[in-house]
């Protein structure tokens, strides 16, 4: 069944109906401000390749959702729920990019993009396990050695 990337849906995670591309931008958002101090529109729109005007539209919907506060001349912060989501996200990505490297995966870009679809549409209990699975292998690694055949 398709399903729109826009179309709200209950996350996964943690019950905040976010739809991927809110997940995107608050992900995006909370990156920025954690490395320049801000996020505006203009910054938002360069890294997502996304035009301004979609990026403004964008952002006042997150707005009137609860999830950022938005004054159009200063940019904008995150609320409580938006970095919630915000962090679940950061979170799921990082162990996503972990999973990969611990499965042999090397080629960074890959790896990205991969993830970057992925920490979207995995349930908690997939998550869970592949959690487990990847702190096994990074203490493990010559299982996976083994199954490439390196071994
Ligand atoms: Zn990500």
């Amino acid at each position: 069944m398709a399903v729109s990337s826009n179309s709200p849906r209950a996350n996964a995670a943690g019950g905040t109906r976010t739809s991927v591309a809110a997940e995107d931008y608050l992900e995006k958002i909370e990156q920025l401000i954690a490395r320049k101090g801000y996020a505006r529109v203009v910054d938002i729109a360069a890294e997502l390749k996304i035009s301004q005007a979609s990026v403004t539209a964008m952002v006042q919907k997150l707005d009137a959702e609860g999830f950022v506060k938005y004054e159009k001349y200063r940019g904008m912060v995150l609320t409580s729920s938006g970095l919630e989501v915000a962090r679940r996200i950061a979170h799921r990505h990082k162990l996503l990019t972990d999973f990969l490297r611990a499965i042999g995966v090397t080629d960074e870009k890959v790896i990205y993009d991969d993830v970057e679809g992925m920490e979207h549409h995995i349930s908690p209990e997939t998550f869970k396990a592949i959690e487990s699975l990847t702190r096994y292998l990074e203490k493990n690694p010559s299982v996976v050695a083994k199954a490439a055949g390196k071994k």
